[in-house]
């Protein structure tokens, strides 16, 4: 790769050490699981947690004389993948054998694609909040390989097992250019494919099942200078520990270059129970994987209405999204990333907001539901209120049927009873009183019985608010505040 720097050095982002500032850069290979009945190169079924070695084909086992075939659907998701990604198709890509010995690897070699891959550059666009703003992360390549088995050292005391279950499941790596800057860009990044992937259903994007993990190169240079020697940590698999491993190998390199050494290209493991990074192996002792062409696979070619077509049914992605629900509900850039983060919560959003207020909408939606979903720890999708309940109660507050505190209450009793926020507050009498002949009477009440009270306000006119909140009280918060505070002034002549 011929390195390419794209970013001007952003002082919020350097490293204070003992010789002056210092700024890492970070580029990510992530390898996402492409989400798929069968493997890569066999029918085999890619069902996650089966019995181990139920998912196994004399391919997969690499018996001899057994050959692969390319799953069309792989391809598929590929391109549609690149899509996502902006990035350019290549119509003929080529896979090549990377040649090296695993216990989990039958063949010997991973089928893999090398100088050829199935897509070329593209770009994902983060947004690093006001201070740093919107950001873009070039996208070297993505091509196709096969993942590897699991072994097992854990189930017998002198013996190791193998589960070749994950052995030729389809993976796309998708490696970044040099462009990330920082740990919170890299944790951008990683999430921001996430999801990308996960409205695209090329992948199912669960870091906890191994379903994405990142292998994260890190350097560190004088602001702006020369690209310096890079780490690899290898097969991160959450975005909180990507953040640390990378916080922790930039310090560890900087204080290596400030005592006058030399950073050493290695491969490192990260340990989220120390925090920290340790040698896996050194350049000299890398693997020379001697590529060369598959001769059991022909080059793969696609014509121009393949890509079409999937193109033409490709979804709305996530900052077209975001663009959108900002152009229609008029709400803030910032509520629309929260809304888009994934797809189900934006269309949770739309069904709310669709021929009501946006902003309104939007304040419940972000803070009253997924606040509440998530101090119980719930999804979107097993929310006890649905859209059209709290469609429901925001209907009643823009009607001026019910105030804003009566909502939350009403809320409150939707969310554990369920049932039809109208009725409810039909059935409870939780409606709010308008009319001002009642709220004047409980307002001729609070007067009369505080004389003490009315001579103060004439000279503190800002106690009214006492006032209000006593006939509040009085009308168990059902008055209408807006006419409370009216009626009130004009009883005690403010
Ligand atoms: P390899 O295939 O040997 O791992 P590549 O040149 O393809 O090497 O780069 C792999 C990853 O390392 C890419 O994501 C790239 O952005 C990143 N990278 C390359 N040089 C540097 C560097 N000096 N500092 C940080 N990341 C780097
Ligand atoms: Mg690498």
């Amino acid at each position: 790769m011929t390195l390419v720097d794209t970013r001007t050095p952003n002082p919020d982002y350097f490293i204070a050490g003992a010789t002056g500032d210092w700024e890492m850069v970070v580029g990510l290979e992530v390898h996402a699981q492409v989400t798929s009945q069968s493997k890569l190169f066999s029918g085999s079924s890619t069902r996650f947690g089966e019995p181990p070695n139920n998912n196994v084909s004399f391919v997969d086992a690499a018996m001899p004389g057994m050959l692969p075939v390319i799953n069309e659907e792989c391809v598929r998701q590929a391109v549609r993948t690149g899509l996502g990604l902006k990035a350019k198709i290549n119509k003929r890509s080529l896979f090549d054998r990377k040649n090296y010995f695993y216990p989990d690897l039958p063949q010997g070699y991973q089928i893999s694609q090398f100088k050829d891959p199935i897509v070329g550059e593209g770009e994902v666009h983060l947004d690093m909040g006001d201070k740093v703003g919107e950001v873009t992360i070039g996208i070297e390549r993505l091509h196709l390989e096969q993942d590897a088995g699991k072994s097992i050292h854990d189930q017998h005391p002198n013996m190791s097992f193998v589960d070749l279950n994950r052995s030729g499941v389809a993976l796309m790596e998708i490696v970044s250019k040099p462009d990330i800057r920082s740990a919170a860009e890299a944790r951008a990044y990683i999430t921001k494919l996430r999801t990308i992937l996960r409205y695209l259903g090329t992948c199912d994007g669960n870091m906890e099942q191994g379903s994405l993990r990142a292998d994260i190169n890190v350097s560190v240079r004088k602001p702006g200078g020369e690209f310096g020697t890079r780490c690899e940590i290898k097969n991160v698999n959450s975005v909180r520990f990507a953040g640390q491993a990378i916080e922790y190998e930039a310090r560890r390199q900087i204080d290596i270059l400030e005592d006058g050494g030399k950073v050493i290209q290695q491969t490192r493991l990260f340990d989220p129970k120390t925090g920290e990074t340790r040698s896996m192996r050194s350049k000299e002792e890398a693997h020379d994987y001697r590529y060369f062409p598959d001769p059991d696979l022909l080059p793969l070619e696609f014509d121009d209405a393949f890509i079409a077509e999937l193109a033409k049914d490709l979804p709305e992605l996530p900052d077209e999204k975001q663009a959108r629900l900002v152009a229609e509900y008029g709400i803030t850039k910032y509520d629309a990333s929260v809304l888009v983060a994934s797809r189900v919560s934006a269309d949770f959003y739309e069904s709310v907001a669709r021929g009501r207020d946006g902003k309104l909408s939007a304040n419940w939606v972000i803070n009253d539901l997924f606040g509440r979903l998530a101090k119980e720890g719930l999804d979107v999708r097993s929310s006890p209120v649905d859209a059209d309940q709290l469609g429901g109660i925001i209907d009643l507050i823009l009607n001026g049927e019910i105030s804003g505190k009566i909502a939350k209450e009403l809320f409150e009793i939707v969310w554990s009873e369920g049932g039809d926020p109208a009725q409810i507050v039909e059935k409870r009498g939780m409606k709010q009183v308008s009319d001002t002949g009642a709220i004047e009477k409980i307002v001729d009440e609070i007067i009369a019985a505080n004389p003490e009270q009315v001579g103060k306000v004439k000279d503190k006119p800002s106690m009214v608010g006492w006032f209000v909140g006593q006939v509040m009280k009085a009308s168990q918060g059902k008055a209408n505040p807006q006419a409370v505070n009216k009626i009130l002034k004009e009883k005690l002549g403010l």
